[in-house]
């Protein structure tokens, strides 16, 4: 059969390929993902009034107002401002760590005289990695306190290795923060779709250029197809069948539970860095302030990632990108695929970045 666009994975990556290609470009795309369900890892369902984000909470947020306008042409979001709450010494404080955490977790007087310190070397309002404050030895104190209650503990759980093994980009995610500002994202846009991620999706992929094919694998229908381009969102490594080596992923098991109550837990996401198998429980009503009688929520567990299970992260650091720096000396070789996406761009990229880099691939193309 021949194909003018295959986009391969109907995540947000595919779908906003898919949507610009059909409706500017008035081309056909046909988009196939292997799962039985659009969206990717953002896809959600309804279980009693609830949204249910089935690969873990996701919260929309981000500067690029180009993105955000995208995006809002398919649905409103609901102006939903993410906090996170850590358990740590018997209290859930905010995480990021910031003047709010210091003064709950540290005796009043050191905390002050702390703060004052902070706010001698850095202006209100900055935000400094944990590794950044680990090189002042005047934080010393502060900063392996830091570590120890809110980095060491989570990492080890979530990658399977200590913070310096990993690039420092990861802990520029959740920074530490001069300020009282207890959001987990500092993003001008943030919120949740209001009819959820699905509904979303399924409305960028409206055309009727836009052909989907669920339940299907591009390995199994590859030899049937013939393109004239592809855009992959899948993993890049099982794209050439791992021939420059195997790329590391961590992956993650969500244990769901639903409970006959109104609330489970007094927030949406509550952190866990020292205690228990899991590194987070999620309550999805929160989201979009779901009013029912029941309530689920999702136990977070990080896995080991292994042939066959699902890829939730790329694994940052220098090994890691010298194997996918080999693969896209590879992949220039092929002058009609593009790898697009957390997988095929083997990326760390929230949504927003993913849609963003969907959308200037996209002005590039002829
Ligand atoms: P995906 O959503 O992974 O889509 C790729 C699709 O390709 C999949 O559906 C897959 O089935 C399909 N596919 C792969 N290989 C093949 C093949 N060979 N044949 C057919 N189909 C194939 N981002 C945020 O901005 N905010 C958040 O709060 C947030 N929370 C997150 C929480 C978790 C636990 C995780 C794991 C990620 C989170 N993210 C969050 C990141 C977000 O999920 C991603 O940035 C985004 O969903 C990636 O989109 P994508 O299209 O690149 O990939
Ligand atoms: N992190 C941590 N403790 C926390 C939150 C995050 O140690 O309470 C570290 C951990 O290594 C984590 C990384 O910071 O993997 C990025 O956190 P983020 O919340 O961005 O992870 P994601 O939501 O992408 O899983």
């Amino acid at each position: 059969m021949k194909v003018k666009n295959l986009i391969v994975g109907a995540g947000l990556a595919g779908l906003t390929l898919a949507e610009r290609l059909a409706n500017v470009k008035k081309q056909r795309v046909l988009v196939i993902d292997r799962r039985n369900h659009i969206g990717g890892n953002v896809y959600d369902y309804d279980d009693g009034g609830i949204l249910v984000h089935k690969y873990g909470t996701h919260i929309f947020h981000t500067n690029d107002k180009k993105v955000w306008d995208y995006l809002n042409q398919f649905s409103r979001f609901y102006p939903y401002m993410h906090e996170v709450k850590a358990f740590v010494d018997g209290q859930l404080v905010p995480v990021p760590f910031n003047l709010n955490t210091l003064s709950m977790l540290l005796p009043h007087s050191i905390a002050k005289d702390i703060e004052s310190a902070l706010l001698k070397h850095f202006s209100l309002g900055s935000k400094v990695s944990i590794l950044e404050l680990q090189k002042l030895p005047e934080f010393a104190f502060l900063s392996q306190f830091i570590y120890e209650k809110i980095f060491l503990h989570y990492t080890l759980k979530q990658w399977q290795c200590s913070p310096e093994e990993l690039d420092s980009s990861v802990f520029e995610r959740v920074p530490v923060v001069l300020s009282k500002d207890n959001r987990y994202f500092s993003d001008t846009f943030q919120g949740i779709p209001i009819q959820g991620y699905t509904q979303m999706c399924e409305n960028m992929c409206k055309s009727e250029l836009i052909t989907l094919e669920l339940d299907c694998d591009y390995k199994d229908v590859a030899h049937s197809l013939e393109c004239e381009r592809i855009f992959f969102s899948g993993a890049i490594d099982e794209f050439f069948d791992y021939e420059l080596g195997e790329l590391p992923y961590r992956s993650l098991y969500f244990e769901f539970m639903r409970f006959e109550r109104e609330y489970f837990q007094s927030n949406s996401v509550i952190n866990y860095p020292n205690n228990y198998d899991y590194t987070r429980i999620g309550e999805y009503k929160y989201f979009l302030d779901s009013k029912t009688p029941h309530s689920i929520v999702s136990f977070e567990y990080p896995k080991s990632w292994s042939r066959g299970d699902e890829r939730y992260y790329p694994v940052p650091n220098a090994a890691s990108a010298a194997i996918y720096e080999a693969y896209m000396q590879r992949a220039k070789a092929l002058k009609n695929v593009y790898f697009i996406g957390r997988l095929g761009e083997y990326k760390y990229y929230d949504m927003d970045k993913v849609v963003a880099r969907a959308l200037e691939l996209f002005e590039s193309l002829s």
